[in-house]
């Protein structure tokens, strides 16, 4: 009988695909080699009474937004390792040079400091950036670039309809498998009504900064998306739906037979743009009025929505600038150690069956980006990467036990019923009852052709 290094015993797992299952599971260096009953192992975590599930996939994060990308390598990975979050992929960004001069470092820093392991989605911009993709996946194991409809200012530039074609046929000649990520809001339409909002309205309150990002502006930029998607052939990922009207316009893609993922984020299912936390929450794309919020639950239950994220992208109350109010309040903020607790705990109240929550946080993602079986699932090969968690654990969130670098958090003083117990990454326990255990391990993951 195999001695594992590490058990995980009488735990509930949760598999997708397959469902719950009463088992132990036996992890020998970082893999798990064994699911059975009554296995022995050098080390032992009793699970009695816990659910065990994948490593949760956070496809959706920024990193280096506010502090160095070195320093957040470390202590962004740090709040989502202890929020069970074991992988996740990074919106890199170079709006002119070539990545080729950031990869090296961005690599090195998510090899040297990060908790838990990651891929790279390249933002972008220039013709150069398009004609070196093929470059950038043959060296860096790259299957996943961004483009951007509609910026930011002073952030990040909109991308027009030429760029956006001729970066699908780039990304479609890579190969089958290659995804085109794109942030669907027709630019055009946000800049007028940001202007307009500005002009109309100098104070106001969380709720009308949706008035800035139009819904219709997003179902309008996911149509033509999905329009040049599949003249092109490529598979498209519409990051962050936020509105009904987005979810309708997927619904329309895929009748007319674009190959389309949907993702939303923890921030939409978790927060309505009524909420008592205000500025805290203001981001792009906006949190909206509740009636958006039952859309996107209700597309999570029937499976229009394939992934969730975080979309997130750290911040000190300092710079988020709350009081700075509507136009003054900058957008971004963490939700990367509370994304599998927002899940869980709203997920419940919406009646959303568990095995559908933690399908769409681990397997989803890393079938789309090519990780599957190696990550999102428990299975004999794949990585030893588990969260344990407690269904029945009430905590009120408080920002500085999420252990990133923000000192607030959108959620902050909100009860959350479901939260992580420990972490096992790469084989080891890395976090438990929300101290941090061990060192951090985590890697760049080069990806290569299916
Ligand atoms: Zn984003």
């Amino acid at each position: 009988m195999t001695e594992h290094d590490l058990v995980v015993r009488n735990g509930t797992l949760v598999i997708p695909g397959i469902g719950r299952v009463a088992a132990d599971v036996g992890i020998l260096g970082d893999r798990i080699v064994t699911l059975g009953t009554s296995l022995s192992g050098k080390e032992v975590y009793d699970a009695t009474g816990k659910v065990v599930l994948p490593g949760i996939f956070d496809p959706h994060v920024h990193i280096g937004n506010e502090l160095s990308f070195e320093e957040e390598a470390e202590s962004e990975t740090r709040a989502a390792i202890l929020g069970g979050v074991t992988t996740i992929g990074i919106f890199i960004r170079s709006l002119e040079d070539s990545y080729f001069q950031h990869l090296p470092a961005f690599r090195a820093a998510m090899d040297e400091r990060a908790y838990v392991d990651s891929i790279f989605h390249p933002q972008i911009f220039t013709d150069q950036q398009i004609d070196e993709m093929p470059a950038y996946t043959r060296d860096y194991g790259i299957r996943s670039y961004k483009f951007y409809m509609s910026g930011m200012p002073g952030i990040v530039k909109s991308v027009g309809d030429d760029v956006l074609l001729r970066g699908f046929r780039q990304v479609a000649s890579i190969g089958a498998d290659v995804i085109a990520c794109v942030h669907c809001e027709t630019g055009a339409l946000v800049a007028r009504a940001r202007e307009e909002l500005q002009k109309n309205r100098p104070q106001g309150t969380l709720a009308d900064w949706e008035d800035a990002h139009p819904a219709d502006a997003e179902a309008l930029a996911i149509r033509t998306a999905a329009y040049l998607a599949k003249i092109a052939g490529v598979h498209l990922y519409v990051v962050h739906v936020s509105s009904k009207q987005g979810i309708a316009a997927v619904k329309l893609a895929r009748a007319d037979g674009t190959a389309l993922t949907a993702e939303t984020i923890t921030p939409f299912l978790g927060i309505s743009s009524d909420d008592a936390n205000g500025f805290l929450a203001k981001m792009v794309p906006p949190v909206r009025t509740p009636e958006h919020r039952a859309a996107l639950w209700a597309a999570v239950r029937d499976g229009t929505l394939d992934t969730v994220g975080t979309d997130n992208t750290s911040r000190r109350r300092a710079s988020k600038n709350p009081q700075g109010g509507l136009h003054g309040a900058r957008p971004g903020h963490p939700s990367l150690g509370t994304h599998l607790p927002v899940l869980l705990h709203h997920g419940r109240l919406h009646d959303i069956p568990l095995e559908r929550l933690v399908d769409m946080a681990t397997r989803k993602p890393a079938q789309t980006y090519g990780l599957y079986p190696r990550k999102g699932t428990i299975a004999p090969g794949s990585d030893a990467d588990l969260v344990i968690v407690d269904l029945d654990l009430e905590k009120v969130v408080e920002p500085s036990a999420l252990r990133g670098m923000s000192d607030f958090s959108p959620f902050e003083g909100r009860l959350l019923r479901g939260w992580p117990v420990a972490t096992i990454k790469g084989g080891r326990i890395v976090a438990r009852d929300g101290d941090i255990v061990a060192p951090p391990s985590g890697r760049y993951l080069t990806r290569t052709a299916p």
